[in-house]
């Protein structure tokens, strides 16, 4: 088996409930969607990175927990794109007791199905229309995607959290919608935390309009935190 990684490097959490942690992250190469704020632009083709064996991959991730890296981040790109070479990766990790943590737009049901018996801590990031993810006829079908991923992840007891990142763009009456779908699909109680992620340096949203958003949320999750990309403040990748 194949696999194509973008880079692999340790760091500290930027985002999401674990901010501020050291973390080994494996970014796959590849995503389909077109989120105007992406960060990882480069990583979008599905040629890009490298191409390794998954023996090489294992050595590669090997040769990096040798810095004293607590946990594995397999992130994007999307890492559900190469799904079966991400379960065999996390799988490597998770034999040697390392905690492994997927971040995905969880676009689909097999696929994430098939990576989490070897995924302890799942981000499912909920997109909103403007974020251009995908264009408004596939948005419906995307979000319910995300939301059977996310009744997957919680009834398979893994540490599950939801963000949605929001921009200038952000409609409330389209978040609210997004909000009364997600809390009408899972309890307050099965998830581990909510976060509000603000684009950084395009489309920024106001302090009212995140504000509002919060406002939005709180009534349905309390423990919602608006959290910025911290890793962007201390120049780490
Ligand atoms: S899903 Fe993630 S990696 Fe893909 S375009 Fe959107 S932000 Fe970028």
């Amino acid at each position: 088996m194949k696999v194509r990684l973008f880079e692999i490097f340790t760091s500290v959490e930027g985002e999401g409930i674990l901010y501020g942690t050291k973390t080994l992250f494996v970014r796959l190469a590849g995503c389909p969607f077109t989120c105007f704020y992406c960060d990882t632009k480069e990583s979008l083709p599905l040629d890009s990175g490298l191409e390794y064996d998954i023996q090489d991959a294992y050595q590669l991730i090997d040769s990096n927990l040798k810095k004293q890296t607590y946990k594995v981040n397999f992130t994007g790109g999307d890492p559900l794109i190469q799904h079966e070479a991400v379960a065999k990766l996390a799988k490597y990790v998770q034999d040697k007791k390392i905690p492994t943590y997927l971040e995905s737009s969880c676009f689909d049901l097999d696929r994430f199905n098939h990576v989490l018996p070897f995924i302890d801590i799942v981000k499912i990031e909920f997109k909103t229309i403007d974020s251009e993810f995908v264009d408004s006829k596939h948005y419906e079908r995307l979000i319910e995607n995300a939301i059977n991923c996310l009744k997957s992840s919680i009834s398979t007891k893994k540490t599950t959290y939801i963000k949605v990142v929001v921009s200038s763009k952000t409609q409330l009456e389209e978040f609210t919608t997004l909000i009364a779908t997600i809390f009408n699909s899972v309890s307050k109680n099965q998830i581990d935390g909510f976060i509000i992620q603000p684009t950084y340096g395009i489309a920024e949203p106001s302090l009212d309009l995140l504000l509002n958003l919060y406002d939005i949320v709180y009534p349905y999750y309390t423990d919602v935190k608006v959290v910025p990309q911290l890793h962007k403040f201390i120049g780490a990748p």
